[in-house]
């Protein structure tokens, strides 16, 4: 490669194939990108804007995290009133008020005795920061015999290594190495000959909870620390839990003294129509992960929500004595926490966990609408969430989501996320009735055509 040539200036700042290389882009095929860019210059409420100032409808919600819409004003003052007022403070031996006020707010909204945040920047320190949680809990408690992790096929927890570990993408794991080590896996619960077409909880499926019964003769309960599951796995193509298994994950976690931590990172803040994915299923996980929505996206923020009982056994020893060794020069930075409460007052305002769940029908109803064509294989939809899974090309998987998601972008201006060969929407939360029909009778149908 050249070096980059015409770096001087952003309003300069023109890409270029020239210009475009230094970046070296996570999960993308750069080479693909960078002969044909999708660059995205503005937002706004529902939409993004290109370099020409072409509108682009986010049916993404960027990365499952701008539940809020887009540069929404009360959230840009707050960051800029931090920005201006506290740049930085540590969190480490001091404090500052945001932070605080943060986990107030998150504490109160959480159920059951979710009493307190821990916070991080990202979903991935997030996972990783519940897993060391749960290990220096059990040690805390007399049984540091308890080490083994349990996470599920088809799991998504980030990409640092206590999340690929417990993970199941096999593509995020495969090429680094030997993971944690005692670590083991619950089936994943998509089975498209009993769930097909399915809208919500489907049917079929709660038993496969059971198999942690399995884990447990295998390895003996006194082995095992903790179960991570996303309540919807969300990243490996979206799939609702069926109705009952969580909770039968929960009995049997609390019959054998295992941790269980719902990875709420993308079902956090109203995505499936509440506060959290914990409160629409009815079962109280011991500890939850966030990040994305709690700041919609606007500046980066991750965090776990831990039980009562769990701080409680880290407060034991002489008051001076620092009872976790964890933490992140950036954990609560003052603009995340700024943007935090100012986003939780927006969701509040604005009901926007209310207007999720009051469209959920609509939406499932506009997206079912896809059913019978060619393409599609199977469609599922909870909360402001729709899969829908393409046919593939044969001997090339992955290839038509891609050209979807593709010709989304640059020819039906719709922002589109794509696993595999299925394609994930998840709208911010200020949706209209509207914008969800142009979704499904007008970009979708284009966007399948485009791709027949
Ligand atoms: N957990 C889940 C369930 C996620 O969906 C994601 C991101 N999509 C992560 C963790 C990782 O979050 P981040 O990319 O912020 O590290």
């Amino acid at each position: 490669m050249n070096k980059p040539v015409n770096l001087d200036g952003a309003a300069a700042w023109e890409p270029s194939p020239n210009n475009l290389e230094p970046f070296w882009m996570g999960f993308t095929p750069n080479r693909a990108f960078k002969k044909r860019p999708r660059m995205i210059a503005r937002a706004k409420d529902m939409h993004y804007y290109d370099m020409s100032g072409r509108a682009v409808l986010d049916g993404s919600a960027g990365l499952w995290c701008s539940n809020a819409g887009h540069c929404r004003g009360p959230i840009v003052e707050a960051i800029q009133k931090s920005a201006a007022e506290l740049d930085f403070a540590p969190t480490f031996q001091f404090g500052h008020p945001k932070v605080f006020e943060l986990a107030s707010r998150l504490a109160t909204m959480a159920p059951g005795d979710l009493n307190y945040a821990f916070f991080c920047n990202s979903g991935s320190e997030a996972a990783d920061t519940a897993l060391k949680i749960a290990l220096a809990y059990h040690r805390a408690n007399g049984e540091a015999s308890r080490t083994r992790l349990i996470g599920r096929e088809r799991g998504y927890h980030g990409v640092n290594f206590g999340g690929i570990s417990v993970g199941g993408m096999v593509a995020n794991r495969k090429w680094f190495g030997a993971m944690l080590a005692g670590v083991d896996h619950l089936p994943h619960t998509y089975n498209r000959k009993e769930q097909a077409f399915t809208a919500g909880e489907p049917e079929w499926g709660a038993h496969l909870a059971d198999d942690l019964e399995r884990l447990v003769a295998l390895h003996d309960a006194s082995t095992i620390a903790a179960v991570i599951v996303e309540p919807m796995a969300g990243s490996t193509g979206v799939l609702p839990p069926p109705k009952g298994y969580l909770k039968r994950l929960r009995e049997i976690c609390t019959k054998h003294g295992i941790l269980l931590i719902f990875d709420e990172v993308i079902t956090g803040f109203g995505r499936l129509g509440h506060a959290f994915a914990a409160e629409r299923f009815g079962v109280t996980p011991d500890i939850l992960t966030f990040a994305k929505g709690v700041t919609s996206g606007t500046v980066p923020m991750g965090g776990c929500l831990v039980r009562q009982g769990i701080y409680d056994k880290f407060m034991g020893g002489a008051d001076h004595v620092i009872e976790l060794f964890h933490g992140y020069t950036y954990t609560g930075h003052p603009m995340a926490a700024a943007a935090g409460v100012a986003t939780m007052d927006l969701y509040r305002d604005e009901k926007l966990f209310e207007n999720a769940k009051k469209l959920e029908k609509v939406w499932s109803d506009a997206a079912f609408t896809l059913k019978g064509h060619p393409l599609v294989e199977d469609i599922r939809t909870i909360g402001l969430v729709a899969a829908i899974d393409l046919k593939p090309v044969e001997g090339k998987p992955g290839l038509r989501a891609y050209k979807a998601m593709e010709n989304g972008f640059h020819d039906v201006g719709m922002l589109v996320r794509i696993t595999a060969d299925t394609i994930a929407l998840s709208p911010p939360l200020i949706i209209n009735e509207n914008q969800i029909d142009e979704i499904f009778s007008d970009k979708m149908p284009k966007i399948l055509a485009s791709v027949a």
